[in-house]
């Protein structure tokens, strides 16, 4: 009918796709969580870095699906890789926190994450040449028994903070909080990004990392539509171990943390690539200042 087409501004049909954020989680193969109690911080610099290598190889991949990202980077990294850092924001994509070398949230007090964030800051904003003001918890570790961590970030001035999984799950979650962007500290613009989960019946199902890497895709791409649907941004995450194949294997690690770990290394790049060519992508500030706009 002619009335539709001459719709008021803002409705859905006449509006640009959600933008949603992209972002990888920039450490190496043997700094994850799977691996803390097998493998020594000590021992990380004797190593094989594969890091560097692999980071080049996600950048490449953004080129060619014409994606600007975000790039969580632990302080290790950065201090190890300053170059590395340029190249990530010489290529137009965001530079932000992922904390200095991978301690989980919930086992530091207030001053030691307080300290950590800073010092991976000065770091990130030395190397790549531009303010960080993003931050993503190693292993999504701001749940229900750190609510001060929300605090100390937006007293630090971040943006935003996409370090929330809404979910039940082994290793992290917490599971009654939002599954929407929300502002977690009265009084502070600074929002909370959750990574996004699938709601399948009652049930939350993550969609990110190796869980994209082990399930169909299409599981991902109908939590992105879900979240969409909803008018907000979904936030996916991946590592750049997770695109090598090559890397070396831990043998002692426990065998579920390998099964994560290794399995479909080799299919991960072409499921990002038709990952990205389905829904509109973006670096996860321009995505948080969006999100911000449309929150009270
Ligand atoms: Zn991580």
């Amino acid at each position: 009918m002619f009335h539709s087409r001459i719709a008021p501004q803002g409705e859905a049909s006449t509006e640009a796709p959600i933008l949603n954020a992209m972002s990888v989680d920039i450490e190496d193969w043997f700094q994850v969580g799977a691996f803390e109690n097998t493998i020594r911080r000590a021992d990380w610099d004797g190593l094989e870095h594969r890091v560097e290598a692999n980071t080049d190889a996600v950048i490449a991949l953004f080129d060619a699906c014409g994606v600007q990202a975000t790039f969580f980077t632990l302080g290790w990294v950065g201090e190890r890789y300053p170059k590395l850092m340029q190249r990530i924001t010489d290529a137009g994509h965001e530079l932000a926190s992922h904390g200095y070398d991978h301690r989980r949230v919930f086992t530091m007090t207030p001053d030691e994450f307080r300290a950590d964030t800073a010092r991976t800051r000065a770091i990130l904003e030395d190397a790549g040449g531009q303010p960080v003001t993003g931050y993503r918890a190693p292993s999504f570790s701001i749940d229900q028994r750190t609510p001060w961590a929300h605090e100390i970030l937006a007293e630090q001035g971040y943006a935003y903070s996409s370090s929330v999984a809404p979910l039940v799950h082994d290793h992290y979650g917490w599971p009654d909080s939002s599954r929407f962007a929300w502002r977690p500290v009265a009084g502070a613009g600074m929002i909370e990004l959750p990574v996004t989960v699938a709601e399948i019946g009652r049930k939350r199902v993550a969609t990110g990392g190796g869980f994209f890497r082990l399930l169909p895709g299409a599981l991902t791409s109908y939590a992105v539509r879900q979240v969409n649907d909803a008018t907000h941004p979904a936030v996916f995450y991946f590592h750049p171990w997770e695109i090598d194949p090559g890397q070396p294997r831990v043998a002692n690690a426990p065998v579920k943390s390998k099964l994560r770990h290794y399995t479909r290394l080799e299919a991960m790049a072409g499921k990002l690539r038709t990952l990205m060519g389905k829904h509109a992508w973006g670096r996860t500030d321009r995505v948080a200042a969006q999100a911000s706009l449309r929150l009270p």
